[in-house]
């Protein structure tokens, strides 16, 4: 048998004639930029994730440097990020001029609030809670501590598309939360696209001329800004596909119950915390022998992924911040024993048991 990781052909057929249609109606109208279908896409998101606003941009990457930007948020000013993330959490705040500044992760991959009063400075806006693997973070103790020093919540719900918290939707609990759209998220496009949430009416006015250009009107700009407007195609097709993404968290959900039950006695795996529904954009155990699991499973077939293999502040890139090896043990100890295993809702329960018994049998041989 195989398993691959993703399977994203196999996901998009059932909904062929779907998404085909929604495509023949846009190329039908050609009204490419900011479309219709845009702003009804805005509308059914914000109502998913529980916010005024939703406003759609170019890719996930935007959906955090734009509110950063429109927070005022720049050079001299640090935002605290977690270094087990994917490198956007913290690339995002150095393309805004500021300074990424880590804070060590829990268990569940994401900041640890018991750490992050000791990071902060007179310098600090803002804080980048990111919902790793489809789970929120601990937003009541992150939310806490900014409101005790007067910081902005920004949420990175990149990999957490109908995700909740304690009933909230994710990118409903801080400022302004980023979601991206990429072809390998919960919720994906045919290409790159992304989508930020807001309560805030004035950081809303702000973005929707961000996205494009800084256009008060057609004729008049207010302030430069990028070209990060969404594609009223992928609008089009993200519409099409967003009501059956809760169906495919349940699906993901499903499966994940399934690795908890047959794996935990194994190896490390992740479990809901009170309040928490996750959408298990990943699913990522732990164990010592990760790389000799690892090259099991993919002898056997079944394909698994490392997410990530080099924490942000020890990339190339994050060498000007000066952190070292030894700085975020939390992070730096998962980074040798984290695998992902595939999660995707097309994945049948013939494939999900049989992933399971690899993994058992791997450990029944030792
Ligand atoms: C994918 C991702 C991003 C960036 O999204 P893009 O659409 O690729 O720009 C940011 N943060 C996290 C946690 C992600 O997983």
């Amino acid at each position: 048998m195989r398993v691959p990781y993703v399977d994203l052909a196999g996901q998009y057929a059932p909904f062929r004639e779907e998404v085909m249609a929604a495509v023949g109606r846009v190329l039908d109208h050609g009204w490419f930029i900011l479309g219709e279908e845009v702003k009804e896409v805005e509308a059914a998101f914000a109502r998913m994730a529980g916010t005024r606003y939703a406003i759609g941009v170019a890719n996930g990457t935007d959906a955090l440097i734009l509110p950063m930007r429109g927070l005022g948020i720049g050079a001299g000013d640090e935002v605290i990020v977690p270094p087990n993330s994917y490198l956007a959490s913290a690339s995002s705040v150095a393309l805004v001029g500021a300074t990424p500044v880590f804070v060590d992760v829990c268990d569940d991959y994401n900041l640890d609030p018991a750490k992050i009063e000791a990071a902060i400075t007179p310098r600090t806006k803002a804080i980048m809670a990111v919902h790793l693997t489809g789970r929120p973070a601990n937003m009541r103790a992150i939310l806490a501590i900014a409101e005790k020093h007067g910081l902005h919540v920004l949420e990175d719900a990149a990999q957490a598309v109908g995700a909740t918290y304690f009933g909230q939707g994710v990118g409903s609990l801080g400022i302004a939360g980023g979601f991206s759209l990429h072809p390998l998220k919960n919720l994906n496009a045919a290409g790159d696209a992304g989508m930020i949430t807001t309560n805030d009416e004035s950081l809303y006015e702000y973005l929707l001329k961000a996205r494009t250009h800084g256009h008060r009107n057609r004729d008049v700009v207010d302030f430069w800004s990028f070209n990060s407007r969404l594609d009223t195609l992928q609008a089009a097709i993200i519409q099409a596909k967003l009501p059956y993404v809760e169906g495919w968290n349940q699906r993901r959900r499903e499966i994940a119950a399934t690795y908890q039950a047959r794996l935990g006695d194994l190896v490390w795996v992740p479990r809901d915390a009170e309040g928490e529904h996750a959408v298990y954009h990943t699913f990522i155990i732990q164990t010592p022998q990760r790389d000799a699991l690892q090259q099991y499973l993919a002898e056997q077939g079944v394909d698994t992924k490392i997410h990530y293999p080099v924490p942000i502040h020890l990339q190339p890139a994050a060498a000007y911040l000066g952190y070292k090896k030894g700085d975020f043990p939390v992070t730096e100890r998962q980074t040798e024993t984290i695998l992902s295993l595939p999660v995707f809702p097309e994945l049948t329960d013939v494939q999900v048991d049989y992933v399971c018994a690899t993994i058992e049998a791997f450990f029944a041989q030792k």
